[in-house]
């Protein structure tokens, strides 16, 4: 069951099973932290997509020493 997460976060699941997991997840403290962790994903792609430009206001501390 606990392999479900990635599907749920995917919204690939059957209705029945998203239910299903659901109802795990309320009682899994193992898969809300995972669900916790996969949520953060795409958070750090669009930091990572936003830093090339970010960095051209502030200047490198590498070159500054
Ligand atoms: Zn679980």
């Amino acid at each position: 069951m606990h392999d479900g997460v990635a599907a749920y976060v995917l919204g690939v699941l059957d209705d029945s099973e998203h239910e299903a997991f659901e109802r795990h997840l309320e009682v899994c403290e193992q898969c809300q932290a995972e669900l916790v962790e996969l949520a953060e994903v795409p958070d750090r792609l669009d930091e990572l997509k936003q830093a090339p430009s970010a960095s051209e206001d502030d200047p490198p501390m590498s070159m500054s020493r």
